[in-house]
């Protein structure tokens, strides 16, 4: 038998993280944990690195590694522990890593990410922010270093699971009219507009259906994350803006569909579990178990569908915008939503303030080409800084 599959877990202590080692913990003859990382939860981390017992573990800072280090060794555990972004290049990209798992949330993800993608890992896409902000330097490094990238995010899982092998030959060759992207709608699908400027970050983080982390919650909440999701699913699966149509469903079982010329609709349903997307990447192009219940189609009774409302949703709306316009204007939504969302958990700003402040950053911008990490992080800095220049403005 073949030795354990090692795996990389960037952003082990979160939502994505905890799901990825409760499924490989099932599996242990499968796979082991090469490394985890955190960030602000040291102690989680800790925990972990007791129970995966890691050869690595990648805190936030030099201090936080120094007492992670101490408390590991106390407790009989030889683990190398290195921080910030050089010590998650070092982890994703390390020669004794088979799989990486990229579930950093935000911009801090990228450089980490990319490094699997150029050290040709199997890489496990969480992180939708870092091919977002980079998608053409992104694909082209996964074409040029022969890294294998297996969509994490449940709809893009859905897709990828409805598409036929063959489809990097392109969706016309393959007879893929379109794609067609599902979204709960989040807590506020029904809210009176006029309550909307009064939600506050606990509302906005209670998803009806799906348990995840804060910043992915405001974003299912304004629906960004539809947003951010549409951009994605044109860089995985070359398609255009005109070729992916957002649709509300409600209920978070059918979790994406292709359509195809001669009419077919291949859909991927599954109860709202990340283990289930998890489960196929791990094992793909097989299947293992990965605790998630069957699903009860009869409990569920029925499936519904709306169109969604742009009016009630800028940031879709807005997303939408920078998908089709292309070069960095993806980068600079992405990096001005991750400050609004940021200010409105501090209850610095209202939930409907995100939208404008990420309007307003991207009509302040020029849209310039992004074809090196430098531009990259050069927008990304630049859009940064105009949103927090608004904030400053307006007195928060
Ligand atoms: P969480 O907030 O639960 O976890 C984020 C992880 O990233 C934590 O391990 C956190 O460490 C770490 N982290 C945060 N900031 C930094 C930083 N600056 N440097 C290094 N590490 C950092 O988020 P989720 O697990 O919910 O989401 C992770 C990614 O997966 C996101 O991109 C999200 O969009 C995507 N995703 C999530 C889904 C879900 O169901 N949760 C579904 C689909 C996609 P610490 O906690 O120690 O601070
Ligand atoms: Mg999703």
């Amino acid at each position: 038998m073949s030795r354990p599959r090692r795996v990389t877990v960037l952003g082990a202590t979160g939502s994505i993280g905890l799901s990825t080692l409760d499924v490989i913990a099932r599996h242990p003859g499968r796979y082991e944990v090469f490394a985890l990382t955190g960030f602000s939860r040291l102690t989680e981390l800790e925990q972990l690195c007791l129970r995966h017992r890691p050869q690595f573990a990648v805190a936030g800072d030099v201090d936080q590694a120094k007492e992670l280090s101490g408390r590991l060794t106390r407790a009989g555990l030889s683990i190398s522990v290195l921080h910030g972004n050089a010590g998650l290049c070092t982890v994703s990209s390390h020669p004794g890593a088979d799989v990486v798992m990229a579930a950093i949330v935000g911009a801090a993800g990228l450089e980490p990410t990319l490094a699997a993608v150029k050290a040709g890992k199997q890489v496990m896409l969480a992180n939708k922010e870092a091919l977002v902000m980079s998608g053409a330097l992104f694909m082209q490094a996964v074409r040029d270093h022969g890294a294998q990238l297996l969509p994490i995010d449940s709809e893009h899982n859905a897709i990828f699971q409805c598409l036929p092998g063959t489809y990097g030959d392109g969706l016309g060759r393959c007879g893929v009219r379109r794609i067609l992207l599902t979204a709960s709608g989040g807590p506020f699908r029904d809210t009176p507009l006029d309550e909307l400027h009064d939600v506050t970050p606990e509302q906005a983080c209670a998803h009806p259906n799906w348990s995840m982390g804060r910043k992915i919650s405001v974003d299912s909440a304004s629906m960004m994350n539809k947003g951010l999701e549409l951009i994605e699913a044109c860089w995985l699966f070359d398609a255009t803006p005109a070729q992916v149509e957002v649709l509300i469903h409600p209920q978070s079982v059918i979790h994406s569909l292709v359509d195809y010329v001669d009419g077919s609709v291949l859909a991927q349903l599954g109860n709202p579990d990340m283990r289930t997307p998890i489960s196929h990447a791990l094992a793909w192009p097989e299947r293992i178990e990965s605790g998630v219940a069957p699903l009860d189609l009869f409990s569920i009774a029925r499936l519904d569908f709306q169109a969604p409302d742009l009016d009630r949703f800028p940031c879709l709306k807005l997303s939408m915008e920078a998908a089709a316009t292309g070069r960095s204007a993806p980068a600079v939504l992405n990096a001005a939503n991750e400050v609004a969302v940021a200010a409105f958990l501090d209850r610095r700003i209202r939930f409907t303030e995100i939208a404008s402040i990420i309007a307003d950053v991207l009509a302040a911008l020029s849209i310039v080409e992004v074809d090196t990490l430098d531009a990259v992080l050069a927008v990304d800095t630049q859009a940064r800084r105009a949103a927090e220049s608004w904030l400053k403005r307006n007195g928060r």
